[in-house]
């Protein structure tokens, strides 16, 4: 099938997705509770952040309700959707690589009598479009975060041979259209959930793509998220993760046409008796708002972790940024987050090597480090990404300073994470029991930090919250032992 037949849907004018106020009672019915396999087995496999986790659930839910089972094995798939990461070069090369393997699997599929329809979603279909079918042949349907929900019927016409790209912001909206998981569906994913209130992206800073690939900023209504959260609590989540690409922008409207920040809806959720751990991410500094810090004295299951990406520690490498925040207004608020909830603790984002970096713009982002202190970062080499500012820049650093300062930086980095882990050690926490461990009679879960810890225990402890003494920390884990209140307070 040659490209001339491929074609794009388009809607007109949708440059926004609706924000209307839905009553729980609206939201779409639940999947059943065993999905029939009619229509065949798909493997949806996600790359990037936590949205694409996010949507990568709910692209299975959707095909669930229409009788595809899902599967973790690739050679008994029917249906294998990418869901893609556009952020890194990396990232969207690594896609290409991988339709490279499909293609050949495909390929040996088709010549005996078997069919395989291979969907890239995400990203890399949002920013690449056509341009992903013209790449790879194998490819049938390329379909963008904000059209997913179309799935269903994109896949009909699939099947009759067409080969579509479906990249438009939809009219409708899309939460509007997804079903929700049944039970069953979320007690097998797990005690720990995400929860999408927030998509897309204002900020347009010069090095990044979400803007363009996620669009405009644009927030869940209340009534839809309390509906979804209790849903999944119900069924036996206990820590839910609030998700976004600027989480903490938040303002979505309740029933009445009011519209509430990050902090209101986390109070909101907090009085659900079933959900043990609140969190969110990702924030901006610049939406780092008081209510939002004061949230962190006065919700209890609110976790003592902040995820909040500062990316340089120059000012004025943050201003090419276009980042609109500096170093002091970040310090200050890691110190008001520390004011409010004494053992918080911070993880970031850092960029190195953004175009006209010098060696003193980078030695001020170990300063920020050194001062602010992280239990856990993410650190990356700048990659020029087309269509931003950044790429069009004449100072790109060169890859092998951009390669030294990056080790430098992960060093220091994992040095502190180290010595935080270290720190835990000796100290009694509450750990969330999320799944059984790596060997028997043992069971893992979660610090309020989000440092892994295991423990012996019964598997009848998962989604507990139990106090457990550290005994030691490894390189990626603490070892605990589970204390009596008795033994507790004794000690
Ligand atoms: N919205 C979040 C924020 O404001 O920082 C993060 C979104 S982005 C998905 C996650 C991280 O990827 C960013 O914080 C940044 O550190 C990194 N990133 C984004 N664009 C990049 C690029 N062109 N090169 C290297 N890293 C990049
Ligand atoms: Fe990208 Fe900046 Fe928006 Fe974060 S705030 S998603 S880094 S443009």
């Amino acid at each position: 099938m040659g490209l001339a037949e491929s074609r794009t849907i388009s809607l007109k004018g949708a440059d926004k997705i609706s924000t209307r106020v839905q009553n729980a009672s609206e939201l779409p019915s639940p999947a059943p509770e065993s999905a029939p396999s009619e229509g065949g087995k798909v493997l949806v496999k996600s790359y990037g952040c936590q949205m694409n986790v996010y949507d990568a659930t709910r692209m299975a839910d959707l095909l669930g309700r229409e009788g595809y089972a899902e599967t973790a094995d690739e050679a008994e798939a029917d249906l294998v959707i990418l869901n893609t990461c556009h952020i890194r070069e990396k990232a969207a090369e690594k896609i290409y690589s991988e339709l490279g393997k499909l293609a050949l699997e495909k390929r040996e599929r088709e010549a005996s009598g078997r069919e395989m329809k291979i969907v890239v979603a995400g990203c890399v279909a949002q920013a690449e479009g056509e341009e992903v079918l013209r790449r790879q042949r194998a490819v049938d349907l390329v379909v963008g975060p904000q059209s997913y929900h179309r799935l269903p019927d994109l896949l009909k016409q699939a099947k009759g041979g067409q080969r579509l790209t479906d990249t438009e912001f939809a009219v409708e909206d899309k939460f509007d259209a997804l079903p929700q998981p049944s039970r069953a569906q979320i007690r097998a994913r797990g005690v720990s959930t995400f929860v999408t209130v927030q998509e897309g992206c204002d900020k347009f800073c010069s090095f990044c793509v979400v803007p363009y690939t996620r669009g405009a900023e644009v927030s869940r209504p209340v009534a839809d998220i309390v509906a979804e959260t209790r849903r999944l609590v119900d069924a036996g989540v206990r820590e839910i993760t609030l998700i976004g690409q600027n989480v903490n922008a938040y303002c979505g409207v309740d029933e009445k046409g009011a519209e509430w920040s990050l902090a209101s809806l986390l109070g909101r959720l907090a009085e659900m008796p079933g959900i043990k751990r609140l969190r969110y991410t990702t924030s901006h500094p610049v939406d780092m708002a008081q209510d939002l810090i004061d949230a962190h004295e006065a919700i209890p299951k609110l976790m003592p972790f902040v995820h909040l990406p500062v990316q340089s520690g120059s000012d004025r490498v943050l201003k090419a940024m276009n980042r609109k925040h500096t170093v002091a207004g970040y310090l200050d608020i890691i110190a008001r987050l520390r004011k409010a909830r004494p053992d918080v603790a911070m993880s970031s984002d850092f960029i190195v090597g953004f175009p006209g970096e010098t060696d003193e713009d980078f030695e001020a982002t170990m300063a920020l480090v050194r001062e602010a202190g992280f239990a856990s970062s993410f650190s990356f080499k700048y990659s020029p990404r087309p269509g931003t500012p950044g790429a069009e820049r004449a100072d790109q650093i060169d890859e092998e300073v951009k390669r030294a300062r990056l080790a430098a930086l992960q060093a220091l980095l994992e040095e502190q994470r180290q010595a935080f882990n270290a720190a835990t050690v000796g100290k009694t926490i509450d750990v969330l029991f999320e799944k059984p461990g790596r060997h028997e009679g043992q069971i893992g879960g979660k610090s309020p930090y989000m440092q892994a810890v295991h423990v012996n225990g019964p598997a009848d402890m998962i989604g507990e919250v139990a106090r457990v003494a550290i005994v030691a920390a490894g390189s990626n884990s603490l070892a605990g032992r589970l204390i009596s209140e008795g033994e507790e307070a004794k000690a």
